[in-house]
């Protein structure tokens, strides 16, 4: 074979860069500002200072573009409502500036009036949210927030050369909601272009080639007139620069013969999440148009596998030549910062993983080798030997967790006996009155509490004095508990941090680490654990505190544990092994979890699953398959209990319309669930499905520091006794009360108690 001196450069970028800074600068400054502690000046240097280190790191990678337009000070659809002058009416007054978008995020801003921020959802299915925009027919779009084009040109000052990021005018339109009745948002499509072409025009004017346009819908089913709604708008928007339409999280497959028809210049697939529509694509690319091949994983930790990632792109780079781009999967948002910092991950682990700067890197050398640099192609098959030795290794792959899982049946997600026989044999033995009163399971996380638990961390506490504390405060709880005359108790969780670090700390297979923050909104970062290698449980994990609660009382105290699906849901998981197999492993844990408690008395257990719904697959089309395994998951995970053991579940959300079924399906004795504020609504669907076993619909929303009148709960009470009969409700909280202080948690808890109490006579 010839040397190839000739091969076409491949171009490389990635779809954006984390903005919030490897040691959150980003979050604290803004918290500060919030404060008033801090100047908007000191915060706007802080945001510019960060976006000259991130195109700092994409540079120094050898990326050829630099992204912009991927910061936000908040969230990136607020930034883009800002962009379009996109203001609900009660927060438009005036020229939009950084404190507008701040009030429209948070209700307030330190200076402006205070005024309902506006709804936050789940961006996809990641764990990031954005500010919902809000539509009402008279709507108008006027080019307005220059921070784009400020940011632009402050990358073009620092030498880089440019591509600004957008969010498509459907994919915004889609991810709002319409405020008026008897309309409908698409009709707003033609105004929203107009500003959108403006847009453009200015970036062109600021000597942009090519524009990065965000289409993440794409990748769902679209209902025909919204698929068709692309085809008049990238008639319009075409002209002024070039377009790269980007689509994210799944294949677009099923959308690929109108996306060829659309006047862009290029289209981003994500090869990560979707392999398979490789081929499909490039049949299909049209001539002229440029494909990138979006082939390194934006949503999860793990290394790259460049050899193989470079066999698989080699006819493609030859059939394309210069019209293929190398990308990152998605925006590396979703993915922590940098690994470099995880002193603390053992030397095995650590060659595993690659965070967002590791990650410009993989896109960079993979172009190199591409492009025929022997030593790239060198330093790819070094790169990649770790992760592929993994798949053998023994530290991953444990022989009696794979045995244990493969010889899960049917019969083992069944519990002994069907509901209504289990409910007999609990009613005797729980020996509760009608509408128990319980909580959701955690209390206030107290100044004290978490004091302790970061002096414990550093080392200036022992163990056993940690203990001492935590017993403490678990005895505090249940004293509080006891004098609210709640029916069945918790133990607190003041032992744990989070709902699923602390069981991932627990298991064998996670690997936690220190600085892994990745943002989920506004300020707030979490900081999932990543499932390193095959789950199991060396020991009981928490059947000490709740044995010890359960000493202090004679009243029932619930065990707490998280279930299987929102572990696995939570954190970044393994890529060599399905989620169902994953999750399948988190149970069978769980499972003797819950043996073990019960056989040291604990009668009533506590399974939480907040994360279910969310973990749907973006195609409805996939949801039943899916949902099939989380519930059998759950029911591995619960079914060691005995008939008269209590199973309880929670879930804090309001929307059961479309899952009801499969949420029956947990068989769980007992479901907890949001529904203060949605006035008993959401109960109609289990009302509509004749759900059979009990509910305990939260009485009060513990997100809002506002004391419940006893009236206020005995009217819900009521509504929801109209749909469900009184034998089989609970009363308890819409979720667990960790961000509350006590103050309020018992003033909110006692007037629950006198509802129920006054409730119970009346009926
Ligand atoms: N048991 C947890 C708590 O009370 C449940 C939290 C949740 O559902 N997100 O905090
Ligand atoms: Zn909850």
């Amino acid at each position: 074979m010839t040397k190839q001196t000739t091969t076409p450069k491949t171009t490389t970028h990635i779809l954006g860069y984390p903005r919030v800074g490897s040691q959150r600068e980003l979050k604290f400054a803004q918290e500060k500002y919030w404060r008033g502690e801090i100047t908007q000046q000191a915060l706007k240097e802080v945001g510019s200072l960060l976006r000259h280190r991130h195109w700092g790191d994409q540079v120094g990678a050898g990326l050829d573009y630099v992204s912009v337009g991927d910061f936000a000070w908040y969230d990136h659809v607020l930034g883009t409502s800002m962009l379009l002058g996109h203001i609900p009416q009660r927060h438009n007054h005036g020229f939009p500036d950084l404190d507008t978008l701040f009030r429209v995020a948070r209700g307030k801003a330190p200076t402006g009036c205070a005024c309902a921020a506006s709804d936050m959802t789940k961006w996809f299915n990641t764990n990031y949210h954005y500010i919902v925009p809000e539509f009402t027919k008279d709507d108008t779009f006027t080019v307005s927030w220059t921070q784009l084009f400020e940011e632009v040109a402050e990358a073009q000052k620092a030498g880089h050369d440019v591509k600004p990021v957008l969010l498509g005018p459907v994919s915004y339109l889609w991810l709002g909601k319409e405020k008026e009745a008897d309309f409908d948002r698409l009709t707003l499509l033609p105004r929203l272009l107009t500003a959108y072409q403006q847009i453009l025009n200015k970036l062109a004017a600021l000597g942009v080639e090519w524009v990065q346009i965000d289409e993440p819908v794409l990748a769902l089913e679209l209902p025909h007139a919204w698929a068709d709604s692309f085809k008049l708008a990238y008639q319009v928007l075409s002209g002024s620069t070039k377009l790269l339409l980007t689509t994210y999280f799944d294949n677009i497959t099923h959308h690929l013969d109108k996306i060829v028809e659309l006047k862009v210049d290029g289209l981003h697939i994500d090869l990560s999440a979707s392999p398979e529509q490789l081929n499909g694509v490039v049949a299909a690319l049209p001539e002229h148009w440029v494909l990138s091949a979006g082939v390194i994983n934006g949503r999860n930790v793990w290394r790259a596998d460049l050899a193989q990632l470079l066999e698989t792109l080699i006819p493609v780079k030859a059939q394309l030549g210069e019209r293929l781009w190398l990308a990152s999967s998605c925006s590396l948002l979703h993915s922590p910062i940098d690994l470099d910092l995880e002193t603390e991950l053992t030397a095995e682990v650590r060659q595993w993983l690659a965070f967002a700067k590791q990650k410009c890197r993989e896109v960079s050398l993979l172009a190199q080798a591409l492009d025929g640099s022997g030593v790239a192609v060198q330093e790819c098959q070094h790169y990649s030997a770790p992760i592929q030795a993994r798949a053998t290794s023994a530290l991953v792959n444990n022989p009696e967790v794979r045995q244990r899982t493969q010889a899960i049946t049917p019969a083992l997600a069944e519990r002994k006996a069907p509901y209504a026989e289990r409910a007999r044999q609990q009613r005797a033995a729980l020996n509760l009155p009608l509408l128990p009163t319980t909580t959701i399971g955690s209390f206030p996380q107290t100044d004290e509490i978490r004091l302790q638990r970061r002096d414990f961390k550093a080392g200036r506490l022992s163990e056993a004095e940690y203990n001492t504390a935590l017993k403490g405060h678990i005895a505090d709880a249940i004293e509080r508990q006891q004098k609210l005359d709640l029916d069945v108790l918790v133990h607190g969780e003041a032992e744990r941090n989070d709902m699923v670090e602390y069981f991932a700390e627990l298991l064998e297979g996670f690997a936690v680490t220190r600085f892994g923050w990745v943002q989920s909104y506004g300020s707030r970062c979490v900081k999932p654990a990543v499932i390193v290698s095959d789950i199991y449980r060396a020991k009981p994990m928490t059947v000490e505190w709740i044995t010890y609660a359960q000493s202090l009382t004679d009243k029932l105290v619930k065990g707490m544990l998280t279930g299987p699906v929102t572990i696995l849901g939570w954190t970044f998981p393994r890529e060599d092994l399905s989620r169902e197999a994953i999750a399948n492993q988190i149970a069978l844990a769980l499972r003797d979890e819950v043996a073990d408690l019960q056989a040291a008395g604990i009668q009533v257990i506590q399974i939480d699953e907040p994360a279910i719904r969310e973990g749907l697959p973006l195609k409805a089309s996939q949801w039943q398959a899916y949902l099939d395994w989380a519930v059998n998951a759950f029911k591995i995970s619960a079914a060691s209990a005995e008939p008269e053991t209590q199973i309880h579940t929670h879930m804090c959300y309001s929307e059961f319309n479309d899952i009801i079924k499969s949420v029956a399906a947990l068989d769980a004795d007992v479901i907890t669930i949001e529904t203060s504020r949605s006035d008993m609504e959401l109960l109609k669907a289990f009302e509509a499905f004749d759900y059979p076993n009990e509910i305990g619909p939260g009485v009060y929303d513990i997100h809002s520091p506002n004391i419940p009148e006893v009236a206020q709960i005995t009217q819900l009470v009521e509504k929801a006794e109209a749909l469900i009969p009184a034998e089989r409700l609970w009363i308890n909280p819409d979720c667990g009360l960790k961000t509350r202080n006590w103050e309020e948690t018992e003033a909110a808890l006692h007037n629950m108690v006198a509802a129920a109490k006054t409730l119970r006579e009346q009926w």
